[in-house]
């Protein structure tokens, strides 16, 4: 059974790699280069899988869920800077790829437990672009 939970957060970025010139950022990012940057109202699905508890009846505790989507993701990264103020992306160029994968990982262990484990991320960076991730393919 899958569970998905919803989280928006709002955050600014540039999508501009510092090991390249600004002309070669400029002719891969475009206007997303702008070094002063731009911002997002991200929206981020977690999807959980597992089987639901005999007892609770439940995936997983969706307080718990809500907490740790809160500590995990939207209080660090809700009115940032993502490139100055949210590591790795003063190092990792915050596209919408990198910052599921870096969600993913700051999720992964805290979702893990018994027959239940983190199945899907998520995150639209517009209404019209989104990226999913089920972790690194096996093999
Ligand atoms: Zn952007």
């Amino acid at each position: 059974m899958l569970l998905t939970r919803k989280a928006e957060f709002s955050a600014s970025h540039v999508c501009a790699n510092p090991s390249l010139s600004d002309a070669e950022n400029r002719a891969l990012y475009g206007h997303n280069a702008n070094p002063n940057g731009h911002g997002h109202n991200y929206v981020l699905e977690v999807t959980v899988e597992g089987d639901p508890d005999p007892v609770t009846g439940m995936v997983f505790d969706l307080r718990e869920l809500k907490q740790i989507l809160n500590e995990e993701v939207v209080e660090p990264m809700d009115h940032r800077f993502l490139n100055r103020e949210v590591p790795p992306f003063d190092r990792v160029v915050p596209t919408t790829e990198n910052l599921v994968v870096e969600i993913w990982k700051r999720l992964d262990s805290r979702i893990r437990r018994g027959g239940v484990h983190l199945k899907n991320v998520r995150l639209y960076e517009t209404t019209d672009l989104y990226v999913d991730y089920g972790g690194e393919a096996c093999g």
